[in-house]
């Protein structure tokens, strides 16, 4: 499992007014978890938890077309000598070679990244229900490292370092609201009203996990326009969180497909 920095609210800059209208809430001990439990986070979790995905699979997928049945004498073969028949794949962009390999992630986020991640269509997603289950409280907060300013124009948006101030900023807004938001979802389900009506009031930093199953040709696409890379023909400016995920499913591919994957990077990063 990949993870990072997890602390506890006490560690983010207290705000004696927020505390004090809280009080109620914690006093009464509730069966459901109280604004004391909630955690931050400013990191991502992505787990390769199954693949069927090698070179391989693209070199048996394209042997077809020339060898017919022949071509499954490949399945297992090894793909070492196939370099220039991949490479030839990904340049004249036959994608469809490369759909047989598969590859899930389980994968917890922030919904801000959920609601970008799930534009990717051709992607079988799984997710928690806010619905069947009680959200638990764990929330995003940028980490000291995340570049806090927007400088430049739409579509090439540059980011840089936030001031120690505006980090202080930031930190407070969002453990004061994500307090106020996740003690009135309690305090709806204490009422007794549904989960699903409840859910209405908690912001979209909270997070939520979901198992994703990618092909590889799908995986690329995702990777071409979720990663900012100087390699890229056609250069894209991701949101930095939904780019902490992209470079996690990178490091998996690159390493059950490293011939593809070199070819895809040799190709300037354009998807089949
Ligand atoms: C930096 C960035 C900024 C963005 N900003 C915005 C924004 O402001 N507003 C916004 O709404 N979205 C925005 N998006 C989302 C973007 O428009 C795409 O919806 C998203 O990136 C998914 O890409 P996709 O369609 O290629 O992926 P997938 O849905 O996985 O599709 C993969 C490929 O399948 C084909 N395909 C899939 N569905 C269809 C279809 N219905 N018809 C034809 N071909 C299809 C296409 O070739 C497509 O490239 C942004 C994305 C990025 C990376």
């Amino acid at each position: 499992m990949i993870s990072g920095t997890r602390w506890r609210a006490a560690r983010i800059p207290h705000r004696s007014d927020v505390e004090h209208s809280f009080d109620a809430a914690r006093a009464t001990r509730s069966q459901y978890v109280s604004t004391d439990e909630i955690q931050f986070r400013s990191d991502v979790t992505v787990e390769l938890v199954k693949s069927s995905a090698g070179d391989a699979d693209v070199v048996f997928a394209a042997r077809v077309s020339t060898m017919g049945e022949r071509s499954l004498a490949d399945v297992d073969a090894d793909a070492s000598e196939s370099g220039g028949l991949i490479r030839f794949l990904m340049r004249e962009r036959h994608g469809s070679p490369f759909e047989h390999s598969v590859l899930t992630f389980y994968v917890q986020a922030p919904i801000f990244v959920w609601r970008e991640h799930m534009r990717h269509r051709m992607t079988s997603y799984n997710e928690e229900s806010g619905r069947y289950r009680v959200l638990d409280p764990v929330f995003y907060v940028p980490g000291p490292e995340r570049k806090l300013v927007q400088i430049g124009k739409a579509g090439a948006y540059e980011f840089v370092d936030g001031t120690q101030e505006q980090y202080a900023v930031v930190t407070d807004a969002v453990r004061e609201s994500v307090t106020t938001a996740y003690a009135q979802y309690t305090r709806m389900l204490e009422a007794g009203v549904a989960r699903e009506v409840a859910r209405a009031v908690l912001p979209v930093n909270i997070y939520s996990s979901a198992y994703v199953t990618m092909n590889a040709r799908a995986l690329m696409n995702f990777l071409s326009l979720r990663t900012k890379s100087e390699d890229s023909r056609f250069p894209s400016y991701p949101q930095r969180e939904i780019e902490m995920v992209a470079e996690r499913y990178e490091e998996a591919f690159a390493s059950l497909m490293p011939i593809t994957h070199a070819a895809f990077v040799a190709n300037g990063r354009v998807a089949p």
